[in-house]
């Protein structure tokens, strides 16, 4: 079998990883002629909206797969009618836009902040008079990695926002005074077949993914897996998708969802019986879903922007060091590590060794 995925970015790359003992190969369309995952697999060179590319990597393939969400849906109607594309173009569509997937969130009953949709500065005005300060306004689309929001404070903030985020459509969020924020990473196969990943606890510094650790027996894992589950099954969903919340208390709050496979799994390679990547393969290639159980105690550090050095990292018993063979750019995620340890004290351990090397590498 031989599967596409729109996007050849680390993503795929570790796609293709998985995919490599199944004997399932990866076609790859990516803009890039050096795409980071294009040593493994093939690459379609082109752009995501060339049509032309488009048939080329279509032609070659069974079915088709994303790595990243604002995918154009032109390209994925062009794709959907010769091929099965997974996850499906109504839930690519739900998950790339912020009002959309929080309809969603609420029509099935899960909680999130207070929410106004937004097409003008006059909205801006009224959803702050209902919900109050702070707020957040964000773009519908394309907005990741905290690119495309604002906090508003003050009603100095409020004044020119719908302006200055662009005046595209938004969404106005209330504040939310969380405790940490966690995901929980599910997958579900096409015969409706449901799996989960423990939470994971999510730590971000400059909007960006740090650090990431799988909490055991969170007493909210039951609810995250019913938020994911019913989310998947709403949208008749093919894949793995990762749910994004806010910790308040004992509740959980909705943030987003990532139609794919999601930084804060990539722990999984590691540290879980089947990883996040297997089983959206798995999934995608209509297989048995594999194990989701955490091996042992484990950790995820992402490398932005720079790497540190390489041979003392690997000389920490337990250090898995991922290299995306990315040009290192300010902001840019270009590797991580992943700490697995027998215990949680010596994982403490073991992390407090990597902090210390990473301590220079800080994203700023
Ligand atoms: P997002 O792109 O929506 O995931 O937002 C990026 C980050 O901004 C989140 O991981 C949170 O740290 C923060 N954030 C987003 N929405 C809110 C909110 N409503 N209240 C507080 N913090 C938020």
């Amino acid at each position: 079998m031989r599967i596409g995925v729109i996007g050849g970015g680390q993503l795929g790359r570790m796609m293709a990883q998985a995919a490599s003992p199944l004997n399932i190969q990866l076609s790859f369309l990516d803009p890039s002629a050096d795409a980071c995952a294009a040593p493994f697999g093939t690459l379609v060179q082109g752009a995501y909206d060339d049509a032309l590319a488009i048939n080329q990597l279509a032609a070659s393939v069974d079915r088709v797969t994303f790595e990243f969400e604002s995918v154009p849906a032109q390209t994925v109607a062009q794709i959907a009618e010769h091929l099965p594309v997974y996850p499906s173009s109504q839930a690519l569509a739900t998950a790339r836009d912020r009002w959309l997937e929080k309809s969603l969130f609420q029509q099935l009953g899960i909680e999130t902040a207070p929410l106004a949709d937004i097409a003008s500065q006059a909205d801006v005005d009224d959803a702050v008079a209902r919900i109050g300060l702070p707020a957040i306004l964000k773009t519908r689309t394309l907005g990741y990695d905290g690119k495309g929001q604002k906090v508003l404070r003050e009603s100095a903030d409020v004044k020119n926002a719908f302006a200055e985020l662009g005046e595209v459509p938004m969404i106005l969020e209330g504040f939310v005074a969380f405790d940490y924020e966690v995901s929980c990473i599910g997958v579900r196969s096409a015969s409706g077949e449901l799996a989960f990943y423990p939470l994971v606890r999510n730590e971000h510094r400059q909007g960006m993914l740090y650090r990431s650790e799988p909490l055991t027996d969170h007493p909210l894992q039951a609810n995250a897996e019913q938020a994911v589950g019913e989310v998947m099954d709403a949208l008749d969903y093919v894949g793995v998708l990762a749910f994004e919340f806010f910790v308040v208390g004992d509740r959980l709050l909705a943030n987003e969802i990532a139609p794919r496979v999601h930084n804060s799994g990539h722990w999984t390679i590691e540290g879980s019986v089947c990883s996040q990547f297997e089983n959206h393969v798995r999934a995608v290639a209509d297989l048995p879903l594999g194990d989701t159980q955490t091996r042992g105690p484990v950790a995820l550090y992402n490398l932005i922007g720079a790497m540190p050095e390489r041979s003392l990292v690997m000389a920490i018993a337990g250090a898995h060091w991922h290299d995306y063979g990315k040009a290192p750019r300010r902001g840019r995620k270009i590797g991580h590590i992943t700490v697995t340890a027998e215990t949680a004290e010596q994982l403490r351990q073991r992390c407090d060794q990597l902090e210390a090397l990473l301590r220079n590498e800080l994203p700023n």
